[in-house]
């Protein structure tokens, strides 16, 4: 008897946003022994590697960094610069800025939340109402995501800086770039963010288990007058360490480190703003697809304005069963797995079934995102789901540059 034809042998594709595909360069890097953490090569490159990590993010102040996921470097920025009682504010476009708040909520801070909606960014205004009625200047930071990874919206970090300038409030501008570090366009310092987040399995490329917090001047002065702060979350001795345990508060994430050096090394012989125009490229050619098969049929982009989209991840709403069904296809028959709907429907929900995520950053390129595209389009048609015409054309107008 043969077996059912399938074409997904070969080297798999993962396309969910994030972790994201791993380089050669950074697997290679971090297959060897185990390095000397006293002394010698590792010492020296960690201590060498940090000013490279702060040009990723646009900064000449300080950085951190941890063992730890995402939501460990939310937890360790929290931990820094907000006590117990103490008051945040935060504009949420979907589902990250309400992990975060809840993440400070577990710390005993009292969170405020302005909710925009799962379809659009947030609008700094209402930021600046709120501060503007805190006379007493009771809030203690505006945490803000600049990309939400489950609405791929892309949020206005400099515009929400200036209205808070202006409305003349201190509060710290925390803002968590896990999904945009390294994809997107951001500037830490020009923008005048004081605390921001990320991790390495995004657009750093390296597997996850390794975040980081960057921080200003202002945002250590604010940690040196806490009440107290954790021991293993204090970045100052991280920030500035004596000895190489004090990086991480411990042992060292040895090989990580020795990937990030990889993964830092790409993007700096590309040159950041290469990476950050790529990634755009990359994002139009994906919309240029999704909005052909748009033009008929369920498919639909869950932004619907180019200029609030992420370049790092596209959120689409297909319809119930098809999200599943064409995330199952794809994996099954060529090898490319999608990502998952995240916070549009709960999981027991029918309609849950209904959405799915391209992630497109860190380490990808023209071909393989003509591929994925391409494999999308197959599992359209094999699933007979109705899509307009000419989107892998549009894709290839785009990647082409005419
Ligand atoms: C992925 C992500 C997180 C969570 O990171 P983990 O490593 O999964 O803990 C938080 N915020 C944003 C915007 C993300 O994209």
């Amino acid at each position: 008897m043969t077996k059912e034809l399938t074409l997904a042998q070969g080297r798999t594709y993962l396309a969910i946003p994030g972790p994201s595909v791993i380089p050669d360069a950074v697997l290679s890097a971090m297959h060897q022994a185990a390095p000397n953490i006293y002394e010698g090569d590792l010492v020296d490159m960690t201590f060498g590697m940090m000013p490279d990590l702060k040009r990723v993010a646009r900064t000449n102040q300080h950085a951190a960094f941890y063992i730890a996921n995402g939501h460990g470097a939310w937890e360790a920025a929290l931990s820094n610069v907000i006590a117990p009682g103490e008051r945040i504010l935060v504009p949420a476009t979907g589902r990250f800025a309400h992990g975060w708040a809840d993440m400070a909520a577990g710390l005993g801070a009292a969170a405020e939340i302005i909710d925009f909606g799962r379809a659009g960014p947030f609008d700094p205004a209402r930021v600046h109402e709120a501060l503007v009625a805190d006379k007493a200047h009771g809030i203690k930071a505006v945490l803000a995501t600049h990309v939400d990874t489950s609405t791929s919206v892309r949020n206005d970090i400099a515009a929400l800086r200036r209205a808070m300038d202006e409305s003349g409030h201190p509060a710290l501008l925390m803002v968590d770039c896990i999904a945009s570090l390294g994809c997107d366009v951001f500037e830490m310092d020009a923008w005048g963010v004081d605390v921001m987040v990320a991790a390495c399995q995004k657009g750093l490329m390296v597997p996850p288990g390794m975040s980081f917090v960057f921080f200003s001047d202002k945002a250590a002065e604010v940690r040196d007058r806490m009440p107290r702060v954790s021991r293993y979350w204090d970045w100052k001795p991280r920030s500035n360490p004596q000895e190489f345990y004090q990086f991480s508060g411990g042992t060292a994430p040895t090989h990580h480190l020795l990937g990030l050096r990889a993964a830092l090394d790409l993007i700096h012989a590309e040159g950041l703003e290469h990476v950050w125009a790529r990634h755009e490229r990359l994002a139009q050619a994906i919309w240029a697809a999704c909005e052909a098969w748009s033009q008929e049929g369920p498919l639909a982009l869950n932004i619907k304005d180019r200029s609030l989209r992420s370049h790092a991840v596209t959120a689409l709403r297909i319809g119930a069963p098809h999200g599943t069904a064409l995330r199952e296809w794809v994996t099954k028959n060529v090898g490319l797995t999608l990502g998952i709907g995240l916070g549009m429907a709960e999981r027991d929900d029918p309609a849950w079934h209904g959405f799915f995520r391209i992630g497109h950053m860190g380490h990808v390129n023209g071909q393989m995102i003509l591929g994925l595209l391409g494999s999308i389009e197959a599992g359209l048609t094999a699933l007979d789901i109705p899509h307009g015409k000419g989107g892998l054309e549009a894709a290839a107008k785009v990647i082409s540059g005419v």
